[in-house]
């Protein structure tokens, strides 16, 4: 039988402690799901504020970045088999996670270059049981902010002789940000000056691209973005290291954290149902409804957006579409935050139906997901994109852009062979919304049996992380060469 793993998993963010986006939740359930194949997963984020179940180890640990002596602290929590470990420092104690209402912290390089550093002896720090010569050990990295963490097992553990039989995977969720800073940073991360190539990008240093060419192997969160991130198009000035790279890049499909996400069960819904009876849904509706305070109407088509209000998201797209969908009878609720211009764009849309919410509300995000008829899911690009999945485990059908994850998850609806699960329509193109939302309207006004089937195929399509954690499985060991 094969030995289980051990994988040090490392995030800027992580459910349910903190969280921006779906990285969060892919932090979060990955190492669930892989403890439950029976491995040693260890996962690593920052401890932004206090935490509950987090226990103070007093371990602590010194690393020289910046001209300074950072002495960072370990909390612990084992939570089910996964052994969460938060690296404490003040410079990591923030209010927000990445920035705050003045934009991003000066200090973000410092702040991650030192979750990195400290990630790599966070394990040994706290006194865990782990492998000589690092083997069977993964360290999977996630996004910019852990992309040094490649590097630093390269350069200051494998090249002098430590850790030798551990490899690194770099799991890339969204390629628009990629942690550029100038070159007089580099002097601060504490690599000797050959690795400087490996983070060089057009004169600029940039910590994806050294995650890039550092790791053992790379995954990001579709097979359909693997591609696209090969492209002009969708690489963001990297698509050519990754062309480079592309023999080790894969797409390996997110999964759903299908336990916090069940109508069966969810304790924030005010009915629950599943895809037997569907009943408790139409309860759902109208409560939510009532708690935006649109017209509690079961014949009004309500059409939802959840999601970071970004350029990315093409929220704007929605909001060109809403006076159309206003004609046409449907209500709308919009639940996001981000952008201070597309916030003001949707207050000022706002009417008796259409409603939009500004913030992050996690109870919320449930009764949307479960109350709207349809979900619009209006991305530019979407690496994976987990809204429109929570939506098809809710019997909510989506309307999705035809791009990255989105395409691999949401098939198209067939009226001849009964097939599918949404609608897609072409990115950026606010029409081909209109046309792809006039779609849902009619089917779910004039074809209701048909509608249904839509929604019965989607909740009965398996989201959990059981198929992503198989094939995670598979590729570290390959990078492990077993
Ligand atoms: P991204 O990671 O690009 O933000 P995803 O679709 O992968 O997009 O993940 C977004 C996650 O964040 C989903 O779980 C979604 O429900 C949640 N979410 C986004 N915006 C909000 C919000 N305003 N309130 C609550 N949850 C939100």
């Amino acid at each position: 039988m094969a030995s289980p793993l051990t994988v040090v998993s490392v995030s800027a963010e992580v459910t349910p402690w903190s969280k921006v986006g779906g990285l969060a939740d892919v932090a979060a359930a990955l190492p669930v799901a892989l403890a439950g194949r029976g491995h040693h997963v260890i996962g690593v984020a920052p401890r932004y504020q206090e935490y509950d179940h987090a226990w103070d180890t007093q371990r602590t640990a010194r690393f020289g970045l910046f001209g300074q002596m950072l002495e960072v602290r370990y909390f612990h929590a084992r939570i089910g088999q996964v052994d969460r470990i938060f690296v404490d420092h003040p410079v990591l104690r923030r209010g927000g996670i990445y920035g705050d209402h003045n934009g991003s912290y000066p200090d973000n390089l410092l702040r991650f270059a030192l979750l990195s550093r400290a990630a790599m002896e966070a394990p040994y720090s706290v006194g865990l049981q782990m492998p000589p010569d690092g083997a069977d050990t993964i360290y999977l990295a996630h996004d910019w902010h852990a992309a040094l963490v490649p590097l630093y097992l390269a350069a200051r553990y494998r090249a002098h002789g430590s850790r030798t039989r551990a490899r690194s995977i770099l799991a890339i969720h969204n390629m628009a940000h990629q942690g550029v800073y100038g070159r007089g940073d580099f002097g601060g991360l504490d690599l000797e000056p050959r690795w400087w190539s490996t983070l060089e990008m057009g004169g600029n240093m940039n910590l994806l691209k050294g995650g890039i060419m550092a790791a053992d192997r790379l995954t990001t969160v579709s097979p359909r973005y693997a591609w696209e991130i090969r492209t002009a198009e969708g690489g963001f000035g990297l698509d050519g290291v990754l062309r480079l790279r592309g023999p080790v890049v894969q797409g390996v499909l997110n999964g759903l954290d299908t336990v916090e996400w069940d109508p069966a069960t969810d304790p924030h819904l005010p009915a629950r149902y599943d895809v037997r009876d569907l009943s408790g849904k139409a309860t759902c509706k109208a409560a939510l409804q009532q708690e935006l305070g649109l017209p509690v109407d079961p014949a009004a088509p309500l059409v939802g957006f959840v999601g970071r209000l970004d350029w990315q998201k093409g929220v704007d797209l929605l909001v060109e579409a809403i006076p159309w969908l206003r004609s046409q009878g449907a209500q709308v609720v919009v639940l996001g935050s981000g952008s201070p211009d597309l916030e003001d764009a949707l207050r000022r849309v706002a009417g008796p139906t259409v409603r939009p919410w500004i913030g992050f509300s996690g109870p919320l995000a449930h009764r949307v997901t479960a109350g709207c008829d349809i979900l619009v899911v209006p991305s530019r690009f979407e690496p994976c994109g987990l809204t429109q999945l929570q939506a098809m485990r809710y019997g909510t059908v989506p309307v999705v852009a035809a791009t990255g994850g989105l395409v691999d998850t949401v098939s198209v609806y067939d009226p001849l062979s009964q097939d599918g699960t949404g609608w897609h329509f072409h990115p950026g193109q606010t029409h081909d919304l209109v046309l792809a939302l006039g779609n849902a309207l009619h089917t779910l006004r004039h074809w209701p049996d048909s509608f249904r089937g839509i929604v019965r195929r989607g909740m009965a399509r398996d989201w959990s992380w059981e198929r992503p954690a198989a094939e995670y499985e598979t590729l570290m060991r390959v990078a492990l060469g077993q």
